[in-house]
Order: C-alpha cells, then sequence, then structure tokens
C-alpha cells in the first residue's frame, strides 16, 4: 500500500443496520473535524457510493444524533458492489470527490466488500464493527449487540410475567441467524431454562431431558431462549409442536421478538463504545493503516486485520454455555 497524505474522509454505514452506528458516524465526523480533516458522508452504503450519493458533512451535521438508533446515513446491500464494474463506478465516484480513505460502519459482509475494494484500487480503508449479531472475529463487541440483548432481555422479562402466572412453556425467537451471542446474553440475563444456539447442536432429546427435569424440580413454567438459525427443530414453531407433543404437561406458546432487536436509543455502552471506536479509524487511517479494523479487546480499543476479522468465524465463549445448567438447577 502506497502510503499518502489523507486530507479527504468519507464514512459510510453498510449492511444490517445496528442501533449506535449513528454514534460511530459523530465520532468519525467529529474527529476527522479535530485533525483538520474535511469529512464526507456516503448515503446507502456502497449503493450510495456507485450512485455518487455523498455530501460533504461539517461537525454540527452531527448535532443531536448520538443517542438516536437507525443510522442517518441510511444503510443498503448492494449487488452491483459485488461487480469489479461497480466497484470501479464506486472508486471513480470517490476520485471525483477528492477522497483519499473510506471509513466503512457495518458487518462482516461490508468488510468482505471493503477489502476487496482496497486490494482493488489500492485504497485505504478501516472498518467499525456494527452488528446485533455480534459475530465479527477479533473484537469482544460490536456496536449494536448490547442494545439489542437489553431490547431482547426487557421483552423475555414481560414474557416472564405472562408465563409464571399461565404455567406456560415460552419459546422466545431472538435474532441471529449464524450467530448465539444475543441467544447467549438474553438467555442468560432473562433466566432462560434453556437456550438453542447454532453453534452448539444438542439435539431435541436433550432439550426435552431438560425439560423434564425443570418440571420435576418444581417449576410451574419456563422459558427457551431459540437464536434464529439454531437447527434444532426445522424452525421455533416446529420444535414447540414437537415439544408439547412429548411433554404433555407443558402447555407451549411462542413468541418472536423480531425486528424491534434492531431499534431504540443505542445504550450508554453501545455510545461509548462507537465514541471510542470512531476517533481509533480516523486516527488508524492518519497513521497510514489501511485494511484493517477497530475493536475492542480486553477493555482496549485495537487495530486489528482486517483478514482477523472476516477469515474466522467468531467462537462462542465456552463459559457462557457451562453456566447455564447450573444456573437453571
Ligand atoms: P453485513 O455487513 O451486515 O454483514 P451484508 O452481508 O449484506 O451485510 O453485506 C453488505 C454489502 O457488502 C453487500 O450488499 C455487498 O454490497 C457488500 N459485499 C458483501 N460481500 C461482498 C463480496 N464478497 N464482494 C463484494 N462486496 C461484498
Amino acid at each position: 500500500m502506497t502510503r499518502i497524505d489523507i486530507q479527504n474522509i468519507a464514512v459510510m454505514t453498510s449492511g444490517g443496520d445496528a442501533p449506535g452506528m449513528n454514534a460511530a458516524i459523530r465520532a468519525v465526523v467529529r474527529s476527522s473535524v479535530f485533525y483538520k480533516k474535511d469529512i464526507y458522508g456516503i448515503y446507502r452504503g456502497y449503493e450510495g457510493l456507485i450512485e455518487g450519493d455523498i455530501e460533504r458533512f461539517t461537525a454540527r451535521k452531527v448535532s443531536n444524533i448520538i443517542n438516536r438508533g437507525g443510522t442517518i446515513l441510511k444503510t443498503a446491500r448492494s449487488e452491483e458492489f459485488r461487480t469489479p464494474q461497480g466497484r470501479k463506478k464506486a472508486y471513480q465516484n470517490l476520485k471525483q470527490n477528492n477522497i483519499d480513505a473510506l471509513v466503512v460502519i457495518g458487518g462482516d459482509g461490508s468488510f468482505r466488500g471493503m477489502k476487496i475494494f482496497s486490494e482493488e484500487f489500492d485504497f485505504p480503508v478501516i472498518g467499525i464493527p456494527a452488528t446485533i449479531d455480534n459475530d465479527i472475529n477479533g473484537t469482544d463487541f460490536s456496536i449494536g449487540f448490547d442494545t439489542a440483548s437489553n431490547t431482547a432481555v426487557e421483552a423475555i422479562d414481560k414474557i416472564r410475567d405472562t408465563a409464571s402466572s399461565h404455567n406456560r412453556l415460552f419459546f422466545i425467537e431472538v435474532m441471529g441467524r449464524n450467530a448465539g451471542f444475543l441467544a447467549l446474553y438474553s438467555g442468560i440475563a432473562g433466566g432462560a431454562e434453556d437456550i438453542l444456539i447454532p453453534e452448539e447442536d444438542r439435539g431435541i432429546n436433550e432439550l426435552l431431558n431438560s425439560l423434564k427435569r425443570s418440571k420435576r424440580s418444581g417449576k410451574t413454567s419456563s422459558i427457551v431462549i431459540v437464536a434464529e438459525g439454531d437447527t434444532t427443530g426445522k424452525n421455533v414453531f416446529d420444535l414447540a409442536k414437537y415439544v408439547e407433543k412429548h411433554l404433555k404437561e407443558y402447555e407451549v406458546r411462542v413468541v418472536i421478538i423480531g425486528h424491534i432487536q434492531r431499534g431504540g436509543c443505542p445504550t450508554t455502552f453501545d455510545r461509548v463504545l462507537a465514541s471510542r471506536l470512531g476517533v481509533k479509524a480516523v486516527e488508524a487511517l492518519l497513521d497510514g493503516q489501511s485494511q484493517k479494523v477497530v475493536g475492542y479487546k480486553n477493555n482496549r480499543i485495537t487495530v486489528y486485520p482486517l483478514e482477523t476479522a472476516i477469515k474466522k468465524q467468531k467462537p462462542v465463549n465456552q463459559e457462557l454455555i457451562d453456566i447455564i445448567e447450573i444456573l437453571t438447577t
């Protein structure tokens, strides 16, 4: 990578939205201004970049957004960016606006696109991990995960009230097509009887046994958290039907928490994380770094290779899985 003097930086949000993205945009914009650089916002991710939907931002443009969910830059998925022609258009738009470097706030898909783009055009890029799934390798937490897990826990708490009033068994599906972090955190915090995640296939019999055990131990209601991508049943409804058929003593209900997990104002943790990562992303670019991701490891902000973020699946913390059985005794 040729080292260039960076004067104009652009920032975008891409892929799935996550609460706290606005706080990250704000931090990138404000730190660029602080370091006397010009900063541009690109709307609608790679799609907007290809279409040239780019605007010069000032520090004031990001006033009053730290507390807002969603993203003021909008986000999108772009099939065209997957093609060399699409990426060439994207590059031409950056050059036309004299932009020297790009900050992408998004998930692993966005990072994959960013890496290919950076290699093709020798263009400086830094990624900021933002996804409620928390599945980006190399960082303990991604922006949005803490807010989404708190939203899920609030919903679980409410369902617990009705579950215990009626002596019911609830299967609650939380988001996470490929990763069980949201299920694990919200399940432990919500006092779930069992937590089913895609990373671990324990089989339906083990679930039946654990529910039988809890009935024997005197529990009259239970909550089972199921990650969207879990494969114990065909889907959460199928799973609930199977359990109802085999454990006649239970009256079973299903709740899918759904998209409310993506929205809402970000928690303090997500705002602070987004602020720290946004500042570090700009500092890393100005320091001549590229094809890196800024992350959070053991309460420190780190800068690590983009390769690490996309090459390996992030492992779930085994200790969290191990304590579920103890906590449900
Ligand atoms: P997320 O960033 O939340 O994981 P996606 O997986 O949908 O979201 O990725 C966002 C966008 O990144 C895609 O719509 C596409 O434009 C771009 N992208 C993802 N993978 C690639 C790839 N292999 N090559 C080029 N662009 C990609």
